[in-house]
């Protein structure tokens, strides 16, 4: 299963992927819908870039293209890139298995020529032993384990390279493709690790919750690509002050999360505050008229780790707390109780 999606969250991309869907040439059928799912919630890059090409041709998206894009982003990547790795591999095994062959046999026939002559070296005078057979013997053993040498270093090779492509598959699992932060299931990983590793100690780690407010306004006058652009620019600033060991994610559309490790609620709550105020003195400009928008602003929740709470508790109290900055009218930093 590759959608961990809440409800709420997947109604909302419901919301945003159906007006992108129904402006297509291609019928409201369930292959549409993955693709406009996928895009809007921004974590296959290069389903992004692929559709974001076709639009800026001015081009809408048909059966054939849509189906297309569905099969080489959505259907075959995970199997494309298990079967590559899997191919790889196998190459690289066979060849090996190959090249020790070659060595092999090289070896027993080098063998046999020495055991013909110990035997026959009684009877014999060092003149009688075949010396040019001898070296060519040697020459041809030198040879296959050379071979069998680069054949090894050549494997060693490609399988760095494989190791580097699941490697980097995997972290792109872990980013949102809009803004680059990780994303929910990146921050989940790196929470996890966070409180399997230390938690007990007594500096943190604090959690922030951050929610722009109003956004929806944003969208609803501005459009929703300029949302997205508000949506980066939020996280540049999140991405500017966090620092080490503190992991800032896209936590869902319009809200991110701040995980840090070492950091006990006073100083969370510090950084949160300097957050809010650095987004507050920011200003957006729209792209095509430099026209300035009205400010965002964001609301914040910051709570510090309880031992022996579980993950989703942590989460749920510095909800409650952004909640309460909502509440108090937005704008704001409250703290779980
Ligand atoms: P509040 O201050 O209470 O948070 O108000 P709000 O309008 O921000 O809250 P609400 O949750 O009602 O609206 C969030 C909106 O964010 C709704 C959804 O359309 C929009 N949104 C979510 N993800 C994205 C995205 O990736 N891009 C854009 N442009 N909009 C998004
Ligand atoms: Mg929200
Ligand atoms: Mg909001």
């Amino acid at each position: 299963m590759k959608y961990f999606e809440s409800i709420e969250k997947s109604a909302e991309l419901l919301r945003l992927a159906v007006p992108l869907m129904s402006r297509q040439a291609a019928a409201l059928h369930p292959v549409s819908y993955a693709v406009w799912y996928e895009y809007v919630a921004g974590n296959n890059p290069s389903l992004k870039a692929a559709v974001d090409a076709h639009a800026q041709g001015g081009a809408v998206l048909d059966e054939n293209a849509t189906t297309e894009l569905f099969r080489r982003h959505i259907a075959e990547r995970d199997e494309i890139l298990a079967q590559r790795v899997t191919d790889g591999y196998d190459k690289v095994m066979a060849d090996i298995a190959d090249s020790a062959t070659q060595a092999g046999d090289s070896a027993s026939r080098f063998g046999e020529v020495l055991e013909k002559m110990r035997v026959g070296a009684a009877k014999r005078t060092v003149s009688d032993i075949d010396i040019g057979g001898l070296l060519d013997q040697t020459r041809g053993m030198q040879g296959s384990i050379s071979s069998l040498k680069d054949h090894l270093n050549a494997s060693r090779r490609e399988i760095t390279q494989l190791r580097a492509e699941v490697t980097k598959a995997r972290e792109d699992a872990l980013v949102d493709g809009l803004t680059g932060l990780v994303n929910r299931k990146g921050f989940d990983v790196a929470l996890q690790a966070c409180i399997a590793g230390g938690a007990e100690e007594a500096h943190g780690p604090s959690l922030l919750l951050a929610d722009i407010d109003l956004f929806k306004e944003v969208n609803d006058t501005y459009g929703h690509l300029f949302g997205d652009k508000v949506i980066r620019g939020v996280a540049q600033i999140l991405k500017g002050n966090v620092k080490g060991r503190d992991t800032a994610a896209r936590y869902g559309g319009e809200e991110f999360a701040i995980l840090l490790p070492d950091t006990p609620l006073a100083g969370a709550l510090h950084l949160a505050e300097k957050i809010r105020a650095d987004l507050e003195r920011c200003r957006i400009k729209r792209g095509d008229s430099g026209e300035l928008v009205a400010r965002i602003t964001v609301s914040l929740g910051v709570a510090s780790f309880r031992a022996g709470e579980s993950p989703d508790v942590f989460v749920a109290r510095a909800d409650e707390a952004l909640y309460a900055s909502k509440k108090q009218g937005r704008n704001r930093v409250s703290a779980a109780p």
